[in-house]
């Protein structure tokens, strides 16, 4: 499809019907579908992050891909391990998979033919990549599901964005920290509560240390519930890190065939 075909507003939410038959017809035959979460970050940060982040990089993706519409963000997620703090909601695992699983049902009936998942919340990366076998074999043919998997690449571009603008990438811990606070400022500035930001737990952030978070609860290794340093945050390294992430999710859905 050419550029001057695309309609320049992609969220399937924000358009009408016939605006998204028409889009289909015209070749955008690719659904992303964000996953995000509800749930504490820190006391400088709202609920909404992983989602409000989710929906940037799905516009982003879904710019880049072309001929690609946005589903809107599954807004809550698993968080169990966030459940210690007030106001996080949490779905079960299988409750994400049913429900990853009846929207690509849902947008397989209308002429598309892929769907790419991603998550702005990293632990939802160990329930994507147990049910993708599942999604992939219950929709296929008529749909394929690209899910991206690669959490810790996702991490490892938080790092080293925060480094290369302002050689910060020790302050990335994964959660509420300079990456994801800068991601905010560029987003949402006015739901950055700066002068609450406080550094977290800054220890290695390791597969075993993800898994006491995960049986303990975050409140357990990290009372203020961040892990990492959001001191040094700013919109220069939360351009970098919402570039980078879009690069990568772009580079693997393009590698599978988008
Ligand atoms: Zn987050």
């Amino acid at each position: 499809m050419k550029h001057s075909e695309r309609p320049r507003e992609v969220r399937i939410d924000h358009l009408t019907s016939a605006e998204i038959a028409e889009a289909i017809a015209g070749g955008a035959r690719t659904a992303i579908l964000p996953l995000g979460a509800i749930e504490q970050h820190g006391p400088h940060l709202p609920l909404s992050v992983d989602s409000d982040h989710a929906d940037a990089l799905a516009l982003r993706i879904a710019e880049r891909l072309g001929a690609a519409l946005v589903l809107p963000t599954v807004r809550v997620g698993y968080s169990p391990h966030h459940l210690g703090f007030s106001g996080t909601l949490s779905v079960r695992a299988s409750t994400l998979e049913a429900i990853c699983m009846d929207y690509c049902s849902s947008v397989a009936a209308h002429g598309f033919t892929r769907v790419v998942l991603f998550s702005g919340h990293i632990g939802n990366y160990p329930i994507m990549r147990d049910f993708e076998p599942r999604l992939a074999a219950a929709l296929a043919p008529a749909l394929q599901v690209i899910v991206y998997r690669d959490s810790a690449a996702v991490l490892d571009a938080w790092r080293k964005s925060a480094q290369s603008v302002a050689g910060l990438g020790s302050h990335v811990g994964g959660h509420a920290d300079v990456a994801e606070t800068s991601v905010m400022l560029v987003l949402h500035p006015e739901r950055v509560r700066s002068d609450q930001a406080a550094v977290g737990y800054l220890g290695t952030v390791d597969e075993e240390f993800l898994h006491r978070a995960f049986v303990d609860g975050i409140d357990a290794v990290s009372p203020n519930g961040v892990l990492g340093d959001p001191t040094g945050s700013s919109k220069a390294i939360g351009n970098a890190a919402l570039d980078a992430v879009t690069d990568l999710i772009v580079e693997y859905a393009t590698a599978q065939g988008a």
